[in-house]
């Protein structure tokens, strides 16, 4: 990877060991030529290998011995010529390191309280890159010539700031400023914007702050009133904020944080890391509301380390865009569309050349299970098994959409793109295409894309120009996603729990059992088919699934099934919804398992309305007695080749319990096992059938933990082996990367 420090390193090892020769990077890696004693070429080489700089990435070394002396002088670094083939790595961006930490708090240093501090180890990247080779100017740093001081450190290979392209002091760098809301100037000293930024978070102030890949929106997160005042300005009812605090200390006193969890808040990457809140957290109720978790990140910029130093408590921050458009990251466009939600502006004049969300990870089993990858982790690619002769293009699926490029063994995931709903998020996605085919250099040969008719990246690949077009079903990408993260490869058991993806008899599905490879899967057992009343509406309206699960065996006495049904929708509108399921107007089939969740949660009293996809299965999971063992009866019912799981006697029983008076947390407890038996059930199934032992585990359902980790005992005890999600997510974010693998596979074996 360039620009983390990793000639500096080899050179100022060389010479303690007194070795000669030089060091050479070029677009395709390192050579390094040394001179010396055998032993301590070999220890020159082990110390590569085991202590590279922080964010070296050594992907392979290969060692060639030569007796034939050059007799170098010294060891130096030799001028890099482009040899045109790009495939030398681009690193992430990564939060600020403790070197400039201590710089950025000393008074003495000329980088004293410099909101820009950056050193070969920390700082931006992959946001300011506009073009290969990276170098200043291909970045957009290109428009700040460095002083003195900076040159002669940029220049220094003993210097820790030895070609870091962002390297920028307050002589010569960018600069903060404060805003109000009409884009008048507040305040443009430094020390001041951040005293008035802190002052006037105090006062419950909303202040836009520019970060690396986009803009915050920033409150004091003790502050309920404050928090509110977000919420209602970005018409985001109940989705959870992230919280950012000072250290991990701080957190703790919020959250229980285990030392993985720890490590990976304090890591370079910085993600939001989901921490179970402490029953006495006093977090404002507004920042994530019948939750029991806290996305919890530290502070990644010195930016963000000024501002947290002087508020001194944790502080929201929660990404700058309105409802479900893409995050703001252009200074004229945030004062624009942010100018109705926040009341002051905390800018730079650094620019942003592409957008990049935090990242949100949770610790499941001591490793890493990622919700969304993003800032941190992209450009960096996940690395495959096996290499692929031709350069593949995928586009992803249309919620949480990320594309994904593979070349040879190495897939690039894109940073998170969002719901490609509107023009906004679809530009964000056509750019973001461009920029990684030409920062990777790559003219991609085949293009992937969902089955499904209406999403925007099926129209975009439809009508791409790439010529090899190769439509991939939902599940069966999120099966292979799984299986590529894992690094493996041919036939296992895949069970897809999702909310929606097209299916091959153009119904929906959700609720899938394969036997799969990379290149085609057959459909064991699903999830009965059942009407979305309304279709798209149902999934904000879980009563009306709910409604259409029983009506099939209740009739309208299944609207009596759900409590506070009748007191809440009017009875107009449940004769309507009635009608539909009865006369099968606008309720297309789906077999789903995030609306059975949904289904169960209304029945059980918990939500029959969601304020954002999932919102009813999320509560459920949240209130579930996670030490219940008793569950509903599953049914498998013999269709053809196809075994179908009737969903009906799991409801009703559910409500049968709910009459009798059963506690919800109960109810959803039962509902959780019964999940998780109908999945090991299902997989036993195909397993006495085909003799396969392997079982991959993906689909947005499978974020639930509780039901994750009852899949996965159950199935281990049954002597599965079993595999989930660990670099990418196992929800729309990750099936680029199935799509990507699936192409490559079917290409070759035509
Ligand atoms: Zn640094
Ligand atoms: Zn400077
Ligand atoms: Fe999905």
């Amino acid at each position: 990877m360039q620009g983390v420090g990793f000639r500096p390193f080899v050179h100022n090892l060389a010479l303690s060991m007194n070795l000669k020769g030089y060091i050479l990077n070029d677009s395709r890696g390192v050579t390094i030529e040394a001179e010396g004693p055998e032993e301590v070429l070999g220890l020159f080489a082990n110390a590569i290998e085991t202590n590279p700089p922080a964010l070296a990435v050594i992907q392979e070394i290969s060692q060639e011995i030569n007796n034939s002396l050059e007799n170098y002088e010294s060891f130096f670094i030799k001028k890099s010529y482009d040899k045109g083939e790009k495939t030398v790595l681009i690193s992430p961006d990564t939060s600020v390191c403790t070197d400039c930490l201590r710089e950025m708090k000393n008074p003495a240093d000329p980088r004293f309280h410099y909101p820009f501090i950056n050193c070969t180890n920390c700082g931006p990247r992959f946001t300011i890159i506009t073009d290969v080779p990276y170098d200043r100017h291909n970045t957009s740093m290109a428009e700040f010539p460095m002083c003195s001081l900076c040159k002669s450190q940029y220049e220094d290979p003993a210097d820790r700031r030895f070609h870091a392209q962002p390297v920028a002091c307050p002589v010569c760098g960018p600069h903060i400023v404060l805003k109000n809301s009409k884009g008048e100037d507040i305040e443009t000293d430094s020390e001041s914007c951040i005293e008035k930024t802190a002052d006037l978070l105090k006062e419950g102030a909303v202040i836009a702050v520019k970060g690396i890949g986009g803009y915050h929106l920033a409150a004091d997160a003790l502050n309920e009133e404050a928090v509110k005042k977000i919420r209602s300005r970005k018409f985001r009812e109940d989705k959870p904020f992230a919280v950012m605090m000072r250290s991990v200390e701080e957190a703790e006193k919020f959250c229980f944080a285990s030392d993985t969890e720890k490590q990976l808040m304090s890591s370079f990457r910085s993600p939001v890391v989901l921490l179970e809140k402490k029953q006495e957290c006093l977090i404002a109720p507004s920042t994530a509301p019948d939750n029991n978790y806290l996305g919890v990140m530290l502070p990644y910029t010195p930016l963000h380390n000024l501002i947290m130093d002087r508020f001194g408590s944790p502080l929201v921050m929660t990404s700058g865009n309105i409802s479900e458009e893409p995050i703001a990251y252009k200074d004229d466009d945030a004062l624009e569309r942010l100018s109705s939600i926040a009341d002051y502006f905390l800018i730079h004049n650094r620019p942003i050349h592409i957008r990049c969300d935090d990242s949100v990870v949770r610790i499941f089993n001591n490793r890493e299970y990622p919700l969304r990858r993003s800032r941190g982790y992209v450009p960096f690619p996940v690395l495959l098994k096996e290499e692929s002769k031709i350069p593949v293009l995928a586009v992803g699926g249309e919620l949480k959409n990320t594309f994904c490029i593979l070349r040879a063994n190495q897939a690039f995931l894109s940073h998170h793109i969002g719901d490609l709903e509107n023009e906004e998020t679809y530009d964000s996605f056509t750019n973001g295409i461009s920029h990684f085919r030409k920062l990777l250099g790559v003219e991609p040969t085949a293009i992937a894309y969902d089955m499904h008719p209406r999403y925007l990246s099926t129209a975009y690949a439809t009508e791409s120009e790439i010529k090899t077009k190769i439509p991939v079903q939902h599940h069966h990408a999120h099966i292979v996603s799984c299986m590529a993260d894992n690094e493996i490869n041919g036939e296992v058991i895949g069970i897809a729990l999702d909310g929606v993806g097209y299916g091959d008899d153009h119904r929906l599905w959700g609720c899938e059992f394969f036997l799969a490879d990379e290149t085609s899967y057959t459909r064991k057992i699903h999830l009965d088919y059942v009407k979305l009343p309304g279709g798209e509406k149902a999934i904000r309206e879980p009563w009306r699934t709910a409604a259409a699960y029983l009506f099939g065996q209740m009739g309208e006495k299944a609207f009596d099934c759900i409590p506070g049904l009748r007191k809440s929708v009017s009875e107009d509108k449940i004769s309507i919804v009635s009608d539909m399921i009865e006369n099968n107007i606008n309720s297309p089939l789906i077999s789903s398992t995030g609306r059975l969740f949904d289904a169960a949660a209304a029945i059980a009293g918990v939500n029959i309305i969601s304020r954002f996809e999932g919102q009813a299965a999320i509560t459920l999971e949240m209130i579930a007695d996670k030490h219940e063992t008793g569950e509903y009866p599953i049914e498998f019912i013999t269709g053809g080749d196809m075994k179908i799981i009737n969903p009906y006697p799991i409801l009703f029983s559910l409500y049968e319990d709910i009459k009798k008076g059963a506690e919800k947390s109960t109810a959803a407890g039962k509902f959780h096992n019964t999940a998780a038996s109908m999945a090991a059930a299902g997989a036993e199934i195909i397993r006495n059938e085909t003799g396969n032992n392997r079982v991959v585990l993906s689909g947005g359902v499978f974020q639930n933990m509780i039901l994750l980790g009852k899949v996965i005992t159950l199935l281990e005890k049954k002597g599965f082996d079993v595999f989930f999600h660990r670099r990418v997510p196992c929800n729309d974010g990750g099936i680029s990367l199935g799509q990507a693998v699936i192409a490559v596979n079917r290409i070759r074996k035509i």
